[in-house]
């Protein structure tokens, strides 16, 4: 009863848009726009315009 600590999170199976190795997101992947794995992600980062 401890440990439920990310029980409510939701993790789906995405393929990274970068190396296209399988990673998991926290997020419901859209479609239409690339999803990244936790390395890649820090490579491209989102930034402002
Ligand atoms: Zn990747």
């Amino acid at each position: 009863m401890a440990y439920n600590l990310t029980s409510d999170r939701t993790m789906h199976k995405v393929i990274c848009s970068d190396c296209g190795s399988e990673a998991e997101v926290p997020f419901k992947p859209s479609g239409d726009r690339p999803v990244y794995c936790k390395e890649c992600y820090r490579k491209h980062r989102p930034e402002r315009y």
